[in-house]
């Protein structure tokens, strides 16, 4: 199976990264009325649909970072990421993983190629500037290059009968994973105020993003109130 056709079809996908990534919503459980019902669980009461005093209750909720309501709404995210992504994605903690395994498939090995190389930053160590004078041509090439040099040396050793296992360690970071990722929308959001962020990295910004998009219609007075 192509790792493009993995759990959703395609065209549920919200492609980041020029294409070469996605990232789908597979399942959800919960709305903005179980937000406000749990909320009022105290009180005994329980709505069907959300009305302006759920609004603003929900806003108030937030505000007020009253927060456990917010963790019974649940989403489980299929990932294609590079690996550099992924490794700051699975920092938190607080989300439920599991990844394609390449101690049992050498299949699909697709590399990201960045659509722009951007400088370092000199103020910041971690950051990176706008691509003002790099040779985008020709960084994009060593890159390539580098992605299939890495799979050469990787389908040479497998055929020397090296072990996928320790064969998988000579291929570049920007090797495309795939993953489901499991988060209750109080952890989301956290998750989604550092990484659609100006001191996030770019790449890892572009799939917060886009999870914006997935569940904004979903969660149209959350999205309002947090400004998204
Ligand atoms: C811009 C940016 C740069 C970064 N740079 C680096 C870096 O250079 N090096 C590096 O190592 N990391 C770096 N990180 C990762 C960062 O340190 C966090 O690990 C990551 O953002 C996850 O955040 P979190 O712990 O709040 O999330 P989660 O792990 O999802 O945790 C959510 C919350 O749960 C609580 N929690 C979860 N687990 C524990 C625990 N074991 N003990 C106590 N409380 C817990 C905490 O309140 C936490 O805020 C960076 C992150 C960002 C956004």
């Amino acid at each position: 199976m192509a790792a493009d056709h993995v759990n959703l079809p395609p065209a549920q996908h919200v492609k980041v990264l020029d294409g070469q990534g996605w990232v789908g919503l597979l399942e959800s459980m919960g709305s903005e009325v179980t937000i406000v019902n749990a909320a009022r669980v105290s009180l005994g009461r329980c709505r069907e649909a959300m009305d302006d005093q759920d609004v603003k209750l929900l806003k108030y909720l937030l505000e007020h970072r009253h927060t456990s309501p917010f963790e019974h709404v649940v989403f489980t995210f299929s990932v294609h990421c590079p690996l550099f992504v992924r490794s700051q994605w699975q920092r938190h903690r607080t989300w439920s993983y599991n990844e394609i395994s390449r101690r049992y498939t050498e299949v699909d090995l697709e590399f990201y190629v960045p659509p722009q190389v951007r400088e370092q930053a000199a103020s910041n160590r971690q950051a990176s500037i706008e691509p003002l004078h790099v040779d985008q041509a020709a960084a994009r090439q060593l890159i390539d290059a580098h992605n299939r040099a890495g799979v050469g040396v990787y389908t040479r050793l497998l055929e020397m009968g090296v072990c996928r296992e320790q064969a998988r360690g000579v291929l570049p970071q920007n090797l495309l994973t795939t993953f489901w990722a499991t988060v209750d929308l109080h952890n989301l959001i956290s998750f989604l105020a550092l990484r659609d962020s100006a001191d996030a990295q770019w790449e890892i910004r572009q799939y917060a993003v886009a999870i914006k998009a997935l569940i904004l219609p979903q969660f149209p007075s959350v999205a309002q109130a947090l400004g998204w």
